[in-house]
């Protein structure tokens, strides 16, 4: 083919300059893959033979999953228009940011945070706007109130938070949403709320409950406590209009039959699964306190996974556990997130930590 740069194709420069999605190393061998918080439990058989029994395979997928929207209206007591499906919570995310926010406007996140974040603000040739996490790795709420301008148009709130782990409370949460004007779209990402323990962190479903803020979207998905990573399927909740522009702004027909039906069959084993998410926040817990307890400074945490603040060492820590069998995700100069796995992967996270902890800062 022609040298690349000979191709006179005007590609948008912060495009040109933007690295596409990398994914974590993917498991090889008898690797334990700890690198993108996913669910190490097999799928139900129930949720198999679901996918399988979607055979049309011929056809398009309803394109509003009015299904699944329908049994999760009906499941947090919303109607069925304020529900909207995305293949992943992170399209949705796409479609809240492309609707609401282009040149010159802002967007308002904490640092660091979900990755995604200032690639889809790049993307909507938008704005990012980082708060730095306050002390504890936790959202610095007053700090991102602080930064609204009058181009702010929308604020991603994320707890549990990427990869650091604490949770926003309700009470800080109730604080904040009283001081951001009306006109600005909060989107509060709760994509592993169903791993939170801690009573007083914010319930997304609650703060919908309450009619006084309507700027309030929340995302949360089947990837991470359902196990549907590989099927692509997350959903919002929020007011119509809200919802409306994001169903605007997605890529039609992009939630598969596949998806839907696997997310029915997951709500219809909700319990079971609720166990398993039980089992491995108790597995956290006690991967948490023996972090602690080895000496590492361990922050809160509240989604399937758990962070240690490596700074300079982060690359050489991570290659300890990459070359002991354990797949990480390292963010240099920074931390690393090991997601909580199988039972066995745990006390090897345990034994490789205890051995590195004397080496960091
Ligand atoms: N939000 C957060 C905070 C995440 O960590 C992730 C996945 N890593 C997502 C959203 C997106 O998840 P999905 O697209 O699989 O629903």
């Amino acid at each position: 083919m022609t040298d690349a740069s000979d191709i006179p194709i005007r590609v948008r420069p912060e495009i040109a300059a933007l690295p596409p999605y990398k994914q974590g190393r993917q498991a090889g061998g008898d690797a334990f893959k700890l690198s993108s918080n996913e669910n190490p439990f097999d799928p139900l058989p129930g949720v198999v033979e679901a996918i399988r029994s979607a055979t049309a395979v011929n056809r398009y997928p309803d394109a509003s999953a009015a299904r699944l929207r329908e049994r999760l209206a009906e499941r947090f007591g919303v109607a069925s228009d304020e529900v909207h499906i995305g293949a992943g919570s992170v399209s949705i995310l796409a479609q809240l940011i492309l609707a609401t926010s282009g040149p010159g406007d802002e967007v308002i996140y904490a640092w660091r945070s979900f990755e995604a974040y200032p690639w889809l603000a790049v993307v909507a040739g938008a704005t990012a706007v980082e708060v730095p996490l306050a002390e504890g790795a936790r959202h610095d709420l007053p700090a991102m109130v602080a930064a609204i301008t009058e181009r702010t148009r929308s604020i991603i709130v994320c707890s549990p938070n990427n990869p650091t782990g604490p949770i926003v409370t309700q009470a800080e949460f109730d604080a904040f949403i009283a001081q951001v004007p009306s006109d600005v779209l909060v989107i509060l990402d709760e994509a592993y709320a169903e791993f939170v323990t801690d009573p007083d962190a914010v319930d997304g479903l609650l703060v919908l409950g309450n009619a006084t803020y309507p700027n309030v979207v929340v995302l949360r998905t089947f990837s991470k406590a359902f196990g549907l990573a590989g099927l692509r399927v997350g959903y919002a909740v929020g007011h119509k209009r809200i919802l409306d522009a994001a169903r605007s702004t997605s890529i039609p027909l992009s939630v598969t039959a596949q998806a839907e039906v696997a997310a029915l069959a997951s709500l219809d084993a909700e319990e079971e699964l609720l166990d398993r998410v039980r089992a491995i926040a108790e597995r956290r817990d006690q991967l948490v306190a023996a972090l602690r307890d080895a000496g590492w400074r361990v922050p809160d945490a509240q989604g399937n996974f758990v962070w240690l603040p490596t700074g300079d060492e982060t690359l050489t820590a991570a290659q300890a556990f990459d070359e002991a069998g354990i797949i990480v995700r390292p963010f240099a100069g920074d931390g690393i997130r090991i997601s909580v796995g199988e039972a066995e992967s745990v006390e090897k996270v345990l034994r490789i930590a205890a051995s590195l902890v004397s080496h960091l800062p």
